[in-house]
């Protein structure tokens, strides 16, 4: 999969090179390129953002650097599409830039975080994951211009998605929560694919209790149904404990 990622905080994403994620990029399963918004200004002091129309307090960021952002990663996608696909070059490690010349082969979706867009779950990271081209724009300030949303859906699919019911200052970290959340769905990402299946939210409900050795640790105990071996027995304790833990803390998932 190929993610591209416009920010005005490039930085934030220095953690895509640790842990399972680095580890995917280094084997080519994930692409990840961060772009510099700023890199798309053409004033002195690179300026991405300006007083609102209409009054009010903060700033928010102008179309322009967006526009031509945007028809940075698009046209290259475009161009890869129009030519032959196979052929399309994948020579993704250089940071793409106005200059750039690589190409993508896949059609992308265009991702803006929001508090004001669909809320992000486990079903969009396990849909998303199947996607060969992600870009996410990541709002700074009061946000984006809304006439930068309206011109990504004349030219790609896009989504605005909220990681919840809160206010970040910006999108970088929610960008980095969806990324780690789709990213470890990727075939080859996790090298036990089985120790995706039984998590919180991937059948509605959420994880049962975890426990390790020793059996007895500080006076706590491990419940013996887990040290019998019965896998029967084992399994029914661990739906129990998903229902019990699901109508405790989030009844909401439940069917009515
Ligand atoms: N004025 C905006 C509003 O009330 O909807 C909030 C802007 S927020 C301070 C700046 C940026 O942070 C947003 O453009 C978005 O990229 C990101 N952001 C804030 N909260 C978020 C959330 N819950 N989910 C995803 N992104 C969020």
């Amino acid at each position: 999969m190929r993610i591209d990622i416009v920010t005005i905080f490039p930085e934030y994403f220095g953690v895509l090179d640790v842990s399972l994620l680095g580890r995917a990029r280094e084997d080519g399963i994930l692409d990840v390129q961060v772009h510099d918004l700023r890199a798309f200004t053409h004033d002195r002091h690179r300026t991405v953002d300006d007083k609102p129309y209409g009054g009010g307090a903060g700033m928010v960021m102008k179309p322009e650097p967006w526009g031509e952002a945007l028809d940075a990663i698009l046209d290259l996608d475009g161009a890869a599409n129009a030519s032959n696909p196979l052929d399309a070059i994948l020579d993704l490690d250089s940071t793409v830039g106005p200059d750039a010349q690589q190409l993508t082969r896949d059609a992308p979706l265009v991702i803006f975080p929001s508090p004001a867009g669909e809320v992000f779950t486990q079903a969009m990271a396990r849909e998303l994951s199947t996607a060969d081209h992600l870009v996410f724009g990541c709002g700074r300030y009061e946000g984006i211009d809304q006439r930068v949303f309206e011109y990504a859906e004349s030219r790609a699919s896009v989504r605005l998605v909220s990681l919840g019911d809160y206010v970040l200052n910006g999108g970088e970290v929610a960008v980095m929560a969806m990324i780690e959340a789709i990213g470890r769905l990727i075939p080859g990402v996790i090298g036990n694919p089985e120790s995706l299946v039984e998590e919180s939210h991937e059948d509605g409900l959420l994880e049962y209790p975890s426990y390790t050795k020793p059996a007895e640790w500080r006076g706590y105990e491990v419940p013996p149904v887990l040290m019998g071996g019965n896998h029967g027995a084992i399994a029914t304790w661990r739906r129990d404990a998903q229902l019990e833990r699901t109508r405790r803390v989030r009844p909401d998932l439940l069917p009515e």
